[in-house]
């Protein structure tokens, strides 16, 4: 049975709830789908009690976004405790450096001559986690651009003249911190940065797996990785990726997945890791 290892929701930069999310993945026949929204844990808790409901697995999971040689990594993070008081401590930190940023770029914004407060500027869901989808979305709606891909291409597109870049979490404390928290690191869509060079470091700092299977992989790419997990002894996982039906052309929930019978392996290596044995020891 199917598991989708890389879903987004309202809680952070996603288009579903965590509610709807569950029932489009009972609705695709998933086993379960792990729940991995940016520098946020807020969307777990509703999803597993839909979970309940429906009748699948909710996989614990966040996606962090680090640097390890000017390289911009996503770590992701699978059965993390998400009641881990220095896990939380540091998520809560990511964000809020993420408020600060979304100031800034809305300052830069008004400096260029368009209309927008911050208040106009909202996370999803909770105290999810601001990006810059929140901020298009904003722009769009305040008349200043006519879409999204508009806001993207002239003013908040990486390099942008209103782009400030995120906080830099070293990709090594990205991994700790999965760790900290009882979880197994992954590292997304390897093929999106230059990543192959940094993997035998990252493997001897705690990554657990590689996302071999993710929309921006061909094929041969996705061959090419799991071969490159095995040499390496990591575990391969896959997911979506998934944003929303209307956040990315062609992304579906459930269009990349893996086996269940990875997921255990996986959940077997998070619970493992003496890095939390240690944790519960002292
Ligand atoms: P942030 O984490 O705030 O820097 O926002 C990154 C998110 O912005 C990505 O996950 C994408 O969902 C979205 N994004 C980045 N570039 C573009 C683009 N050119 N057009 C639309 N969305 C984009
Ligand atoms: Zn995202
Ligand atoms: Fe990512
Ligand atoms: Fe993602």
């Amino acid at each position: 049975m199917p598991v989708d290892m890389h879903v987004h929701t309202t809680a952070s930069d996603g288009e579903d709830t965590p509610e709807l999310v569950v029932a489009r993945a009972k609705r695709l026949g998933l086993e379960a789908v792990a729940i991995t929204d940016h520098d946020t844990v807020e969307g777990i808790k509703p999803a597993i009690e839909a979970a309940c409901l429906h009748e699948i697995e909710v996989i614990p999971g966040i996606e962090l976004s680090a640097v390890c040689d000017d390289e911009e990594l996503h770590i992701l993070g699978y059965f993390i405790d998400i009641h881990c008081q220095r896990f939380l401590e540091q998520i809560n930190l990511f964000r809020s450096f993420r408020v600060g940023r979304m100031e800034k770029m809305v300052k830069k914004l008004q400096a260029l001559g368009l209309p927008l407060e911050m208040e106009q500027v909202s996370p999803g869901f909770g105290t999810g986690s601001i990006g810059r989808p929140h901020l298009a979305m904003a722009m769009v709606a305040a008349g200043a651009v006519t879409s999204i891909a508009e806001a993207f291409d002239k003013y908040i597109g990486t390099g942008g003249p209103a782009y400030v870049p995120r906080y830099k979490l070293p990709a090594i404390e990205a991994l700790q911190l999965i760790r900290t928290a009882g979880g197994a690191p992954v590292l997304a869509h390897p093929a999106l940065s230059n990543s192959s060079k940094l993997i035998p470091c990252l493997k001897q700092a705690g990554l657990a797996g590689l996302e071999a299977y993710h929309p921006a992989h061909s094929r041969e790419l996705s061959e090419y990785y799991c071969r490159l997990a095995q040499e390496h002894g990591l575990f391969v996982t896959g997911g979506s990726d998934y944003h929303g039906e209307g956040h990315k052309e062609g992304v579906r929930l459930g269009m990349r997945t893996v086996p269940y019978t990875r997921i255990q392996e996986i959940r077997i290596n998070a619970s493992a890791d003496p890095v939390r044995l240690l944790n519960n020891v002292y």
